[in-house]
């Protein structure tokens, strides 16, 4: 949608534009849908283009991957809901007014890339205040909801400590039909219901890690979801390999992505006679979902671990940290992935090219 002001707006100059607009729900599990008592509402309304070089950026949607690109902003949202409903929603809930047969909530939360929640009349919830955060798991019938909160907790500690403090305030982890393991959006994820509790856990911990790649550092996720995507996974690698008693060691996960991915390009030269290997393309580069997935999930995790036992985990670890303060709230490409680790002294535009231009397999 695009709209002409009838007046200029100077760069420090202001224009509101208000948006009337109706969604029906469609009965699904997808990001947007109504099912079985659950109504998510992720990616619901028309949300601003990113304004960068050459304008308006345009997203274009694709069936597979997160065609998402969005600025950080502040959000005010009031839901009114059917009384009988629970809502989980992004931030925090800073007034309640309860009606006869409604209930108004009021969210507030800053520097978001989005604004989604989830009602149920089915949730159960769990909260757990820590310093950093306060942490609440939404479910309707998880006979492990305690070990996922302690889970959450286990990660926002360990990623506080790797990357930086935890961006929002709360974070809310939301079990909800979904068709696919997980969903990202800032301080609320969805986790598939119908996982069972080693494959929750990991979905939990990957969106978590996406509170710091993706909610607070942003990227073109059409474009360049290997920074996003293979930062999450690489951060739930570091979170078995920092919470041992999972028992889920880092080498396996490393060994298990490496046969994975070559598997891949064998199986797709046979069918195809070439496959791509590029980590940096537009999802409409990719042949299709298949492609998409060992790209970004087996190909992009590679390429920071190769990084990490080529540089040393001080200048890695330094230069995560430096990708993270330098870049929250805003929006990295390549360039800035690349600045973050030779600021920590270490020579990666040569690797992270290779990589990024699919000059390297694994
Ligand atoms: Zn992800």
């Amino acid at each position: 949608m695009s709209l002409s002001l009838k007046n200029g707006v100077f760069p420090s100059e202001r224009a509101t534009v208000k948006v009337d607009f109706s969604v029906v729900l469609p009965e699904c599990a997808l990001r947007l849908g109504s099912i079985d008592g659950y109504v998510n509402l992720g990616n619901w309304f028309p949300i601003l283009c990113v304004h960068e070089a050459g304008g308006f950026y345009e997203c274009e949607y694709s069936p597979f991957g997160d065609p998402f690109y969005s600025a950080a902003a502040d959000y005010t949202v009031s839901l009114t809901v059917p009384g009988e409903f629970s809502v989980a929603a992004c931030g925090n809930c800073v007034s309640t007014e309860t009606g006869e047969r409604s209930t108004k909530y009021v969210y507030e939360i800053k520097n978001a890339r989005d604004f989604a929640a989830v009602f149920s009349k089915k949730f159960h919830i769990t909260e757990e205040k820590r310093a950093d955060a306060t942490l609440r798991v939404y479910y309707a019938d998880c006979p492990f909801a305690e070990e996922i909160s302690a889970a959450a907790i286990s990660a926002l500690e360990t990623f506080g400590r790797l990357f930086g403090k935890y961006p929002f305030g709360t974070l809310s982890v939301v079990f909800t039909e979904f068709i696919q393991g997980g969903m990202e959006y800032p301080s609320l994820v969805y986790v598939s219901d119908a996982l069972g509790k080693e494959d929750a856990i990991s979905a939990a911990v990957h969106e978590i890690a996406h509170q710091w790649w993706y909610a607070a550092v942003g990227n073109n996720q059409i474009e360049t979801a290997y920074i996003d995507e293979g930062l999450a996974e690489y951060s739930t690698l570091l979170f078995y390999e920092n919470n041992p008693t999972y028992g889920v060691k880092a080498e396996e996960i490393i060994n298990a992505k490496t046969s994975e991915l070559r598997a891949f390009y064998g199986a797709f030269e046979q069918i195809n006679g070439s496959a791509g290997t590029a980590l940096e393309r537009k999802l409409s580069d990719f042949s299709g979902e298949y492609e998409y997935v060992e790209t970004v999930y087996a190909g992009a995790p590679l390429m920071f671990d190769g990084l990490r036992r080529g540089v040393g985990n001080a200048r890695f670890f330094a230069g995560l940290k430096n990708l993270y303060e330098d870049n929250k709230f805003g929006i990295v490409g390549r360039d800035e992935l690349i600045l973050a680790f030779e600021r920590a002294g270490c020579d990666a535009e040569g690797y992270i090219n290779s990589w990024a231009d699919g000059k390297v397999l694994p």
